[in-house]
């Protein structure tokens, strides 16, 4: 059986240290879908389809990473996939706390799954799509966090 994982999350927009994270796992999986979680009760900063087609172009030259999204929950969607792992990146110990809740109650839904967690290389430690969000409705250069390539539209 293929060792699948997914990487779920809101990329509003993918950073550098989602970006980071991704590829370090390469050698961990045979394939990763990278999925984003669209949640109807959370408003997004940018449009879905943005979103999905920044991810496709920053991992367009590896076959073994596919984008997609789903609704309801992330254990539900690996079922679909047949996805036996989650990938999720750990920057904080706030960070920890928060992900060991959600990976104990995933295991508790789904047991033939697991969460591997990797560790933020410390560059991107302070690197997350908030900060991305807010630099760039205030105009500023947003280029330092956001994979190389990536243009985002103007102010929204
Ligand atoms: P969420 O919407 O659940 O906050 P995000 O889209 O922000 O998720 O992030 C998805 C995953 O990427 C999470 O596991 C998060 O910890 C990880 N991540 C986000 N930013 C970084 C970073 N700078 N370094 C490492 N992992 C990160």
């Amino acid at each position: 059986m293929k060792r699948r994982a997914v990487f779920p999350g809101s990329f509003d927009p993918i950073t550098r240290g989602h970006e980071n994270i991704i590829l370090r796992a390469l050698p961990l999986f045979d394939e990763i879908i990278v999925a984003i979680g669209v949640n109807i009760e959370k408003k997004n900063y940018f449009p879905l389809s943005d979103r999905l087609a920044w991810i496709k172009q920053v991992f367009a030259g590896y076959p073994q990473i596919k984008v997609d999204s789903y609704s309801g929950l992330t254990v539900d969607y690996c079922r679909q996939v047949d996805a036996r792992y989650i990938l999720r990146g750990l920057r904080t110990s706030a960070d920890f706390e928060f992900e060991r809740t959600v990976g104990q109650v995933n295991k508790k839904l789904f047991t033939d799954l697991e969460t591997v967690f990797l560790l933020t290389t410390p560059e991107f430690t302070a690197v997350n799509s908030s900060i991305v969000r807010d630099v760039h409705k205030n105009g500023g250069d947003v280029g330092l966090f956001i994979p190389d390539g990536i243009i985002l539209p103007a102010r929204l």
